[in-house]
């Protein structure tokens, strides 16, 4: 690896502690910087190969913490102490790719060649942290739907399954909504495509907002939705599946001088110990197909109720 180019890729933006000047040069012997790389290169996993990071920097710059942001991903990683008066930022970046921006802080000053040191070690860390944000990159585009940002159908499959044994295995409670929009090829056809893309992505914004941080929304494809909700009883997801109807049918979509209304029906289903996803998945979509019947724009929980 050439040091001196990756340094060169590397742009530091602010540096709101002064420098003190040292003249202690900060050259990493050969035999570190091999150890240096292969800790770093052992993980795919970003925060493991920040950590690892982190600890090896830690000995030549002590006492500091470090904070890791990677907008497109969502991440902010935080390693350390508490933030402190003391900072000095670096956007990292390969051409016109953002791999994030490091944030380093300290109570103390950093020192001139604790700084060189820094961003020795950052052109250290570039390639283990470029290999680590495409394999999420890859990982995430495997598993989100690239229209509304919640889960796609294989990352629903592989949840309902993992959330069903725990549930039964530990029996704890777990519900099931299914849920559809009303009337959406009429959307398509009197609105457009694009319109309908909103509307979806609307939809999509209710759902995540509407739910708790442990619920688990995903798009099961086309106009359908569907939340995972651990730790919940029935009752519970009754009380969820309305908050999130109504929410929907209050939302005012703008598509040129017209507004959309959309509308969701939702069935609803909590697992029983004899259940296997398909069959749990089975029922909260037959009460779907009930509320269709019922009406539309309605939760329906078991199949003799009426909205
Ligand atoms: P119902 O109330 O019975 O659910 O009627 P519906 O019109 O919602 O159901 P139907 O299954 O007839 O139509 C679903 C429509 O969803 C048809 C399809 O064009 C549209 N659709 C599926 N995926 C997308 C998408 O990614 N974007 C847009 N804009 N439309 C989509
Ligand atoms: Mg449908
Ligand atoms: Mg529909």
């Amino acid at each position: 690896m050439n040091n001196t180019n990756s340094a060169q890729r590397l742009k530091s933006i602010t540096t709101t502690s002064s420098i003190e000047p040292i003249a202690k040069p900060s050259i990493i012997p050969t035999q570190r910087a091999a150890s240096l790389l292969q800790t770093l290169h052992r993980s795919l996993e970003i925060d493991a190969t920040l950590n690892a990071f982190y600890q090896e920097l830690s000995r030549v710059v002590e006492g500091c913490s470090m904070t890791f942001n990677n907008n497109e991903l969502n991440l902010c990683i935080e390693q350390g102490p508490h933030r402190a008066q003391h900072e000095c930022t670096y956007n990292l970046r390969e051409h016109q790719q953002e791999l994030g921006r490091m944030t380093l802080h300290r109570h103390r000053r950093f020192n001139a060649a604790e700084l060189a040191n820094i961003e020795l070690y950052l052109s250290y860390l570039y390639q283990p942290l470029r290999n680590a944000i495409a394999y999420q990159k890859a990982l995430r585009s495997a598993l989100v739907d690239p229209l509304t940002n919640v889960g796609n159908r294989k990352s629903f499959s592989d949840n309902l399954e993992r959330e069903l044994q725990l549930s039964i295995r530990y029996q704890i409670d777990l519900s099931l909504l299914v849920i559809d929009l009303d009337h959406f090829k009429q959307i398509n056809d009197q609105y457009g495509h694009s319109h309908g893309d909103q509307v979806l992505q609307a939809v999509a914004t209710v759902l995540k907002e509407t739910s708790r941080r442990t619920d688990m929304v995903f798009r099961y494809g086309g106009e359908e939705f569907v939340i995972l909700l651990p730790k919940t009883p029935l009752n519970g997801a009754i009380v969820i599946a309305e908050r999130m109807r109504g929410t929907i049918s209050l939302l005012h979509i703008p598509a040129g001088t017209q507004t959309i209304r959309p509308t969701a029906s939702i069935g609803v289903a909590s697992a029983r110990g004899t259940d296997s996803a398909t069959s749990l998945f089975d029922r909260a979509d037959a009460n779907l197909y009930q509320a269709k019947e019922k009406g539309r724009n309605c939760v329906i929980s078991a199949p003799q109720e009426a909205c």
